[in-house]
């Protein structure tokens, strides 16, 4: 017994020279031993059949964690290689690394790939797992490696180990029984039955070796791989359901926005689109109204000199659209609405009484990102933060940082949207201020937040450069997660800019700037929200709440009639007066998520009633004119009016 090792409950047990992770875990249980795919010693990877080599913190790796996907993942993506090249003779393998779901393999190959070969493929990959191959770790030196490679036609390898290999440094090549080996740092699996078959080859895309665009082009094979079929399937259909809800694509069949080329990351906003957002801009107006929020608003380019002060010109240069005037001054379209806050601040002496002094604004900002970064409404280059900061003296922070995490939960409620979790991210490894500093910064957002009922979740090294956040963890119908809303307590940029108020004291203080969103931005809330509810919104939020479709023309002057009392009403009314089948306008405005149809014929202008259909559902309501107006509206009131 020489072998000591200490177990995540604490338990610490002997074991003896040349055990094996695999055969600990056999110790403990068989299911254990099933359900093993690695281990970790002290934190750094092992493999399950080899042998420990010295005591330290052991753990056990089980296929259903995300350490253990991982392994997974990995394992999935050399089965990939090896079925692509048995398939394909004289196809190289370059790189085949883990992606979020699952992994990829970039080929080199001068025939096309097509989606067509995924069946073939997919079949030797079950063959191979079937065959249960060992996986056998081996050892080599560079200069053999570099060799064996270049034997076998293996260029991308052979390059790849002479440039990041050092002389003499061992390299590790896992490998499939005799069949198929690949240079690798695992760990891996044992064997490749261990693998299981849940998973499943996704789609195919160019790269570039080492991603640039002057090398070869390969071909990329993407895939997504899990700890068991049941898993699979929920992906496949979160996927699926992730497309029907794509906002982009109900962006277009709702008429809500486009882009186009010439203003990448920028959103066209059409009338419908505007609509919604107007209709959350004034929500949010009147929740900040509520808090005791003023709104300001503060120019969108300034000049140089001004962010020179701010410290982004020498930090944040790189994601600033600058521009130049005839006369020669630089200036800079604004990334973000601080700076432009504590102007406002320092417009006039403020005294203790200000505190705490809250400030919003729907900023516009722009920010550079590189153009394959970008994404529909969710990343984009211009947006508009809901924006605010509080300035505030240092025992206002909790009850501030309090008020606003009950203020934010509310806000998200309303949108229909679950809060996962509340982050509080801690200090990073790159920072500003001392260890007192972040002591101090970092238990104010904890006790705020647990003033506020809420445990948040550490994330460690998380923070910003300059102070701790708390970030708003999201959950939406279909359980993705999204970060909506974050707050920090900053005490660096009032010091930069020189903010200042008159104490009790008579003396001049710095007060602490509390930095804080509640939808993040207006455009990726906006998809957020597309996606939450795929279009179908609840009344208050939809672009136009009802058409009303009239069956036979007789009814046209009623139809009319209707409008305008919906109109007067408050409401969000269009009117489709087509002569089309009214199951044809239903359908059409089904597609446009539209809530309510009211339908009216000869019989319902005689009656003075309307037939009201919800989208979805086959029946319809039939009402008094005044009784569907004074529900219609009553259901259109957005949450906060109806408290
Ligand atoms: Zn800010």
């Amino acid at each position: 017994m020489s072998i000591s090792l200490k177990f995540p409950d604490g338990a610490e047990r002997a074991y003896d020279d040349g055990v094996t992770p695999l055969a600990v875990a056999e110790g403990i249980s068989k299911s254990l031993a099933k359900k093993v795919v690695a281990a970790k010693i002290d934190g750094a990877w092992w493999d399950l059949t080899r042998p420990i080599e010295n005591s330290g913190k052991f753990e056990l790796v089980t296929r259903d964690s995300a350490d253990g996907l991982e392994v997974l993942r990995h394992d999935a993506a050399h089965v990939l290689a090896q079925a692509v090249q048995e398939l394909f003779p004289g196809t190289q393998v370059t790189f085949g690394p883990v992606t979020e779901d699952g992994f990829y393999y970039d080929f080199a190959r001068d025939e096309p790939f097509s989606t067509d070969d995924f069946d073939k493929i997919e079949k030797r990959m079950r063959e191979i797992v079937d065959a249960d191959l060992p996986i056998i770790r081996k050892v080599w030196d560079k200069e053999a490696a570099i060799v064996h490679f270049k034997s076998i036609g293996e260029i991308y390898k052979a390059e790849t180990i002479d440039e990041v290999i050092k002389p003499g440094e061992p390299i590790t090549i896992y490998s499939h029984g005799d069949k198929w080996g690949d240079l690798c740092r695992g760990p891996h699996l044992p064997s490749t039955g261990r693998l299981g078959k849940a998973f499943k080859l996704m789609k195919l895309a160019g790269a570039y070796w080492r991603g640039d665009q002057n090398n070869a082009q390969l071909q990329r094979i993407y895939g997504t791989a899990w700890a068991d079929e049941k898993q699979l399937d929920e992906h496949l259909k979160r996927l699926e359901e992730a497309e029907k809800r794509d906002h982009r694509k109900l962006g277009r069949q709702m008429d809500l926005f486009h882009m186009q080329e010439e203003g990448r990351g920028m959103v066209f906003w059409h009338e419908k689109g505007l609509t919604l957002w107007r209709t959350i801009e004034s929500y949010m107006r009147r929740r900040l109204d509520a808090a005791g929020y003023g709104e300001v608003r503060t120019p969108q380019v300034l000049d140089r000199v001004f962010w020179e002060k701010s410290g982004h010109w020498d930090n944040y240069r790189a994601n600033m659209f600058v521009c130049e005037t005839v006369e020669g001054e630089e200036l800079s379209l604004k990334p973000m609405n601080c700076p432009g806050h504590v102007q406002i601040f320092k417009f006039g002496q403020k005294s203790y009484r200000d505190l705490p002094l809250r400030m919003g604004e729907f900023g516009a900002c722009h920010r550079y990102e590189p153009s394959g970064a970008l994404h529909g409404l969710m990343r984009v280059r211009a947006f508009t933060q809901d924006d605010a900061h509080i300035f505030c003296c240092e025992d206002q922070i909790e009850d501030e940082v309090a008020a606003f995490v009950e203020l934010a939960n509310s806000v998200h409620e309303d949108f229909g949207l679950e809060r996962d979790h509340i982050a509080l991210g801690t200090r990073p490894e790159k920072r500003a201020g001392t260890e007192d500093f972040w002591d101090k910064t970092e238990t104010q957002l904890l006790n705020a937040a647990r003033k506020a009922g809420v445990e948040p979740v550490i994330a460690e090294g998380d923070g910003a450069f300059y102070a701790p956040k708390l970030d708003f963890q999201i959950k939406d119908a279909i359980g993705r997660i999204w970060t909506c809303g974050t707050i920090q307590n900053d005490y660096v940029l009032p010091e930069r800019l020189g903010a200042e108020y008159v104490g009790e004291d008579g003396a001049k203080h710095r007060p602490v700037m509390l930095h804080r969103a509640i939808l993040g931005s207006m455009e990726r809330f906006i998809g957020v929200i597309i996606e939450n509810f795929a279009g179908a919104f609840p009344l208050w939020l939809a672009p136009v709440q009802v058409v009303v479709a009239t069956i036979t023309s007789d009814a046209d002057a009623y139809a009319h009639e209707v409008v305008a009392a919906m109109r007067k009403a408050g409401l969000r009314v269009e009117i489709d007066l087509r002569n089309e089948k009214v199951g044809y306008k239903v359908r059409e405005h089904s597609l446009q998520k539209t809530p309510v149809i009211a339908v009216v014929g000869r019989k319902e202008a005689e009656e003075r009633k309307v037939a009201l259909r919800r989208l979805g559902s086959q029946e319809q309501n039939v009402l008094g004119l005044d009784d569907a107006i004074a529900a219609l509206t009553d259901e259109a009131t957005p949450p906060d009016l109806k408290r």
